[in-house]
């Protein structure tokens, strides 16, 4: 960590957490595309709502030459509100700073950070909801009037100081819009919520992962596991490495639908893409509960999991794909549900 000096005040500035990643390329055009993490609209399939709003938010930043508004992505995990988030930057041609909200424990290391954000650069919080109370203060004022007041000494002496920031956009990321503050959560000019994604985009997703990585994939297989992605860039990512390693295993010259039958038996994933735990959590509603309704917790308790990884992770994409219901008296399953559930 570095010191700097306010006031008499010393502000450790974080160096290790926070960097920014330099953008030193021209232009979307002139990059050359070869990271798996697309880095320009242009590379960033699906997302159309919140893609185009970004990119009117973008020019019209630019032409203005004024700050972009600050930005909140919602949604589940792995949809690509990092990788938009480092795009927004990218295209704005400024320095982009990643932290995340439990990495931020006390108002001096998010002071520390603001005092090393440059002017127009994009600082992302990933898990903002778990900013605590006490930070998401400071970030107030920062976020409104680019200055943040801290306190400096103790006691009857203690004083309050109004130290500037350079007017920076922030690009919260959160999976639990319900747990964030209704004052931070209205302190966002834009609000974007990612979607799942359809099998075409996915398929868009999985070639040019493929192509990047040197895999070779028939389009038709690429299609298949497209549909058994849950919907999720980072799934279909994760199982196109796996299923490449079946195919060198099996000595196989390209991914046909033969190897990604046998790999996804392997993996214990369905024809709806549904994993161990998907399969769990219905039949703990359907068969332990009768179908429900039955809590959260319960069937938290009941898988020995976290209940915030079935409701961020698991239940999102179950009530998406109309296989459970959520009520105010808990999760029940829903006909399709039943119908996977007794014909796996
Ligand atoms: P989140 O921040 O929502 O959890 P990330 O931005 O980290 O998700 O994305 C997860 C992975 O999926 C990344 O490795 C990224 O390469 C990939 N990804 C996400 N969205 C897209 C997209 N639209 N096109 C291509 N790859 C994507």
């Amino acid at each position: 960590m570095k010191e700097d000096e306010f006031e008499g005040i010393s502000i450790k500035r974080e160096t290790r957490v926070v960097s920014p990643k330099e953008q030193k390329k021209d232009s979307c055009e002139q990059q050359e595309r070869n990271t798996v993490r697309p880095d320009c609209f242009a590379d960033y399939p699906g997302q159309p709502q919140a893609k185009d709003n970004l990119m009117v938010y973008v020019k019209a930043a630019q032409k203005r030459n004024q700050v972009l508004d600050h930005i909140l992505l919602h949604g589940p995990p792995g949809l690509g509100k990092t990788t938009l988030a480092n795009i927004v930057a990218k295209e704005m041609k400024t320095p982009f700073y990643n932290t995340s909200g439990p990495s931020i424990d006390r108002p001096g290391d998010l002071a520390g950070i603001l005092a090393g954000v440059e002017k127009f650069s994009i600082l992302f919080i990933d898990e903002i909801h778990r900013l605590s109370i006490q930070v998401e203060e400071v970030l107030y004022s920062a976020m409104e009037d680019f200055s943040i007041d801290l306190i400096v000494g103790q006691g009857p002496t203690a004083r309050s100081v109004s130290m500037p920031v350079a007017p920076f956009t922030l690009i919260g990321a959160t999976t639990r819009m319900s747990s964030l503050s209704r004052p931070l959560q209205s302190r966002f000019g834009i609000q974007e919520r990612l979607q799942y994604y359809s099998s075409e985009s996915l398929a868009l997703i999985l070639q040019r992962t493929a192509h990047i990585l040197g895999i070779k994939i028939l389009p038709e297989s690429a299609e298949i596991l497209a549909r058994r992605s849950r919907g999720t860039p980072r799934i279909a990512n994760r199982l196109l490495r796996r299923v490449w390693d079946f195919s060198i295993a099996l000595e196989a010259r390209v991914i046909d639908s033969k190897v990604i039958q046998y790999a996804l038996e392997r993996l214990n994933i369905d024809a709806y893409g549904l994993d161990y735990l998907d399969k769990k959590i219905l039949s703990v509603i359907g068969l332990q509960y009768k179908g429900g309704p039955v809590g959260i917790e319960t069937i938290a308790v009941t898988l020995g999991e976290e209940r915030a990884t079935i409701e961020e992770v698991y239940e999102p994409y179950l009530v998406h794909s109309g296989l459970i219901n959520r009520g105010p008296r808990g999760r029940s399953l829903t006909d399709k549900g039943r119908k996977v559930l007794e014909h796996p």
